[in-house]
């Protein structure tokens, strides 16, 4: 069964094609789940690379008529990608109470420190910024507000050296998962970019084989998502080899997360 829980739309600014693009792609591929979780705006429109406010509701109406015009093809869920910030709990709870959304997926691409700085995820300056990336993250695990965490190691898209700091932050996360049977996503749209030197070797910047061996270790559940920013890419060979290199690294991997 052919599934993807991670797809993006022309609205983010960073995509291209709508909803019914992605939709008719995943048709012709035979997929049986498409799950839409564009970049969700905040209230405040804070942030770039995402869907301004105004364009929220439209964007569900848009899912949700999908939803019934091809409901008879495939199986669609409707929900957005979201860093967690504790001062936004409200808005995490009318996304899914008012707004009904499907579901909610933790992508940190950003978080707030603990000087109150917004720090970019992708351009972190040492590795104790990757345990208060985690400690964000874990937070949100915590909320039950989320279904899965994107790319969880995207901080390793960062060149620094492998330290104790890494290994700490593997845990933290692995850690939570085991707690709460939390899903981990294994991010195709990393392998879409490429290997690349890093000063501890030639490599995917995500996913990290060093973070995946432990949660290999656990046991831990892992859904495989395209993370598509273009309707071809739902289904493309990069999922093909995210399935290869999964099972290869031994990990437990799931196709539905409802
Ligand atoms: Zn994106
Ligand atoms: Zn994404």
């Amino acid at each position: 069964m052919k599934t993807n829980y991670h797809t993006h739309t022309f609205l983010c600014k960073h995509a291209d094609g709508d909803a019914k693009d992605y939709l008719l792609e995943a048709i012709k591929k035979n997929m049986s789940i498409v799950g839409f979780s564009d970049h969700a705006p905040y209230p405040d429109n804070r942030y770039g690379l995402r869907m301004d406010f105004n364009e929220l509701e439209g964007y569900i109406n848009n899912i949700e008529n999908l939803k019934k015009q091809y409901k008879d093809k495939i199986t669609i869920k409707c929900g957005l990608e979201i860093e967690y910030d504790p001062s936004q709990k409200q808005y995490y709870e009318q996304l899914l109470n008012k707004y009904n959304l499907d579901y909610l997926v933790l992508g940190q691409h950003i978080y707030i420190d603990e000087n109150n700085k917004t720090i970019n995820s992708y351009a972190l300056k040492n590795t104790n910024q990757y345990l208060q990336y985690g400690k964000t993250v874990i937070e949100g695990m915590k909320t039950g507000y989320f279904k899965f965490l994107a790319h969880p190691d995207v901080i390793f898209i960062n060149d620094l050296p492998w330290d104790d700091n890494c290994d700490k932050f593997c845990k933290l996360i692995i850690d939570e998962c085991k707690k709460n049977d939390f899903i981990l996503e294994f991010n195709a749209n990393g392998l879409r970019r490429g290997k690349q030197s890093f000063c501890d070797g030639y490599r995917y910047a995500y996913p990290h084989k060093k973070f995946w061996d432990e949660v290999s270790k656990e046991n831990i559940k892992v859904i495989i998502n395209s993370d598509c920013h273009s309707p071809s890419q739902i289904w493309d060979k990069y999922m093909d080899e995210a399935y290869e290199i999964a099972k290869y690294w031994e990990l437990n991997v799931i196709n539905k997360i409802f």
